[in-house]
């Protein structure tokens, strides 16, 4: 994998996708990763493409990097430009966690060690190392969102006196991302005992992983889905309380579509309670202006990092440090992994979370963009 020759990932065709870095290893006969990201429509991946990026670089390595445009035979053509153009080590975040097989089989016969970056890579035994967040306690934290912005517990999930009954309905990922069932179950084991005793109840009566998925993680989608569910349930007298959503892409779609049927402009104001994550910037503006509940902040520079430092050791011929060696079984093998935690946004820590830790400006989440 060391004979570079041609500017990797070029011709890929990616619709949205960049590259600059291959050139560098090109010209300097380096290193070089290549760098797979899902899209360009949320700003996280566009922060951790960047990031990734960056940090290569300063370790002195040729980057390749792509966006994907959410469309599967686009990553796996780019993953394929990339070994083929030569690269030495691949850090993917999968569309589809299933759908790149044969380009593993190719990437381990070239030697090229894979880092799988957030999203774990299911269904193969070449994926080397893991970099992600604790997926289960996002899960865990934005259930725990919900049950206080509804008043049943407090911020740290300690139920408090109230009894509801509230009206809650649940949105999952999507069912391609292994992370999505992650979050699913981490926040549906804190819901549990809030649904069995009756405190939480969810009119429509649908809780199940398959009927609350959005494929591909669409606003779109999740808007329609709200709008379905305002239709077949809230249009008598139901009230609704709060919404689970696993994502700020997702929840803005909620609440366009909440804002839409007339329950209110702000929480304040009849809102119900959504939850989210990201942190990302139209999302925080919502945040500020009371609008949607909260957030889950990863910070993608540390996640960046780490996928950095992994695929630094790998080609300097060493393992990875992981911590954790348990939890991601991807149907072949357990992947060795390293987790980051995860913060809770609501309005009142946004310049702590956010600003102070300079990922966003007070501007940026003034303007919501
Ligand atoms: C990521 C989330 C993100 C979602 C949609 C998941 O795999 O872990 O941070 O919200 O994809 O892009």
């Amino acid at each position: 994998a060391l004979t570079l020759t041609a500017c990797a990932g070029e011709g890929a065709g990616s619709d949205s996708g960049s590259s600059d870095g291959g050139d560098s290893a090109a010209e300097g006969g380096d290193l070089s990763v290549g760098v797979a990201m899902p899209t360009e429509t949320s700003e996280r991946w566009i922060a951790d493409g960047n990031a990734v990026q960056s940090g290569l670089e300063e370790a002195g390595y040729g980057v390749d990097l792509q966006f994907a445009g959410d469309d599967i035979p686009t990553q796996t053509q780019q993953i394929d430009a990339m070994i083929t153009g030569g690269v030495d080590a691949l850090i993917i975040a999968a569309i589809d966690g299933t759908a790149l097989t044969s380009q593993l089989e190719a990437a381990a016969a070239a030697d090229i060690p894979v880092v799988s970056y957030d999203r774990l890579i299911n269904g193969s035994e070449h994926v080397d190392f893991y970099v992600s967040f604790d997926n289960y306690k996002v899960g865990v934290a934005q259930a725990t969102a919900l049950l206080y912005g509804l008043g049943l517990t407090d911020q740290d999930g300690n139920p408090t006196d109230e009894e509801g009954p509230f009206n809650v309905e649940l949105f999952a990922g999507s069912p391609d991302d292994n992370n999505a069932t992650f979050f699913w179950n981490g926040a549906m084991d804190t819901l549990q005992p809030f649904l069995d005793s009756g405190a939480l109840e969810v009119p429509s009566g649908q809780t199940e992983f398959d009927q609350a998925a959005i494929l591909r993680w669409q606003q779109e989608t999740a808007q329609k889905r709200m709008e379905d569910l305002i239709t077949s349930t809230y249009s008598g007298d139901t009230e609704l309380h709060g919404v689970l959503s696993p994502y700020d892409g997702l929840s803005r779609g909620i609440i366009t579509a909440l804002k839409g049927a007339g329950f209110g402009d702000t929480i304040e104001d009849g809102l119900p309670v959504v939850t989210g994550q990201d942190a990302e910037i139209a999302s925080v503006k919502l945040i500020q202006d009371g609008v949607q509940q909260s957030t889950i902040f990863k910070d993608t520079r540390k996640l960046a990092d780490q996928a950095v430092v992994a695929t630094e050791a790998f080609l300097a011929g060493e393992e990875p440090e992981a911590n954790d060696t348990e939890t991601y079984d991807n149907g072949v093998k357990v992947v060795p992994s390293y987790l980051l935690e995860v913060d809770t946004v609501y309005a009142d820590n946004i310049t702590e979370l956010l600003v102070d830790s300079g990922y966003w400006t007070q501007d940026e989440i003034d303007a919501g963009q």
